[in-house]
């Protein structure tokens, strides 16, 4: 096996269990090529760790063990999804739900890879080259491990020249519908980059529809298929949707369709979020509950949105058509954005709009999407709801 020696000084984090290895901490690499293996050793050339190269962020690969005489094998994907299967035993006994992440990456023990459950059809996220040529190994040992209907791919990775989509299995005709906390939505695994839902917000929508909702006006922007106003539509006075993607009207429409909701006793808008605001503050509109969950980035025309550079903006904008006493849901999946940053940029915009406010609740991801507890990136997800007096 190949090995990659550490930079003198570097080797305390990764015996602590961090396990991606940064390219600035490892002495020259360049005969390591996507998918390798190799030993990670200290500079007096003792094991440390076996990794794999993938490169991803600023990371060469990922540790999958620390044990030397370790075979990377079917049988050892095996053990890891036996032991990924037994700790989300919750999510197959449970009723009401039948969408779950099965493996999470490095939380699971392979950083790189994710596999989700969508009633029985698996989709794969393969997040570089490298892990991408364990494929063979991977597939095989997800069959002898779970069952399924179809399995499904997707590149997340750049210079992807394969497509993705259908692997194995009986292909299903799309949509297909999943159950999350006794409410429907529609997912097609073969469509683009997005499924239809975010799994990671499952108990965020739990928790809106349980706490923030009941006769609330809830406005919901970057809405995409309409889940989080799909979740709140049964106790809320009345949703409205706002997202700037065409089709994100008929995807929110069958989803309220699916879950017995007439789409016409809805509001649906595809406009700009910003444009929204000040529509709404124009007409006089306020609401109970307005949840905004962004992408990292976007851009529409000639402007351009960043959740690290403007989330402020869309606080404010909202503030405009927040009734007194209502709840802001403020969500960002940003790895780059930590916790404490995000809780410092919402205090400070709220204090500077002199308004007074308490943090009611701060959510992270669900139990399924296991992180690792070195790892702090992995906790990308933030959700914080914020009452104002
Ligand atoms: N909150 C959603 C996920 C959002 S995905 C959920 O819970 O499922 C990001 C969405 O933001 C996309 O549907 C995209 O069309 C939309 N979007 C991007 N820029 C926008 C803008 N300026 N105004 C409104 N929607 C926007």
């Amino acid at each position: 096996m190949k090995t990659a020696i550490l930079n003198k000084g570097k080797e305390t984090k990764y015996l602590n269990g961090y396990p991606l290895i940064d390219d600035d901490d490892v002495y020259a690499h360049d005969h390591l090529k996507e998918g390798d293996l190799f030993s990670l050793v200290n500079d007096e050339q003792t094991y440390i760790a076996t990794a794999y190269v993938g490169r991803q962020h600023k990371g060469l690969g990922w540790v999958l063990s620390y044990d030397e005489n370790e075979v990377i094998n079917t049988q050892f994907f095996e053990k890891l999804f036996e032991i990924a299967i037994q700790e989300r035993a919750y999510f197959y006994n449970i009723e009401g739900t039948n969408a779950f992440r099965i493996f999470n990456g490095e939380g699971d023990g392979v950083g790189g890879l994710t596999i989700d459950n969508y009633n029985g059809h698996f989709l794969i996220q393969w997040y570089s080259k490298g892990i991408y040529k364990y494929r063979y190994q991977i597939l095989n040992a997800l069959k002898n491990t779970l069952e399924y209907k179809s399995v499904f791919e997707k590149m997340r990775f750049k210079d992807a020249q394969i497509a993705g989509g259908f692997v194995d299995g009986e292909a299903p005709e799309f949509p297909i519908i999943i159950e999350e906390n006794f409410i429907f939505y529609n997912v097609d695994l073969n469509d683009g980059p997005m499924t239809g839902i975010f799994l990671d917000q499952k108990e965020v929508r739990k928790k809106l529809r349980d706490h923030f909702a009941e006769d609330r006006y809830l406005l919901n922007v970057f809405s995409y298929t309409g889940a989080f106003s799909v979740v709140s539509a049964e106790k809320a006075k009345v949703t409205t949707s706002v997202d700037l993607a065409n089709r994100s009207r008929t995807l929110t429409e069958e989803n309220f369709g699916l879950n017995a909701i007439d789409p016409k006793t809805q509001y649906i808008f595809v406009m700009d979020t910003f444009d929204y605001f000040n529509y709404a503050r124009r007409h006089d509109l306020l609401y109970d509950t307005i949840v905004i969950d962004p992408p990292s980035f976007a851009r529409n025309k000639k402007k351009t949105f960043s959740v690290l550079k403007d989330y402020d903006k869309l606080i404010l904008g909202a503030l405009e058509v927040l009734s007194p006493n209502g709840t802001l849901l403020l969500c960002t999946n940003n790895s780059t954005f930590s916790l404490k940053a995000f809780k410092k940029m919402i205090k400070d915009t709220l204090n500077n709009a002199e308004v007074d406010f308490e943090l009611s609740e701060v959510m992270g991801l669900p139990k399924d999407f296991k992180t690792h507890p070195h790892y702090k990136p992995s906790k990308y997800l933030k959700a914080i709801f914020v009452n104002i007096q």
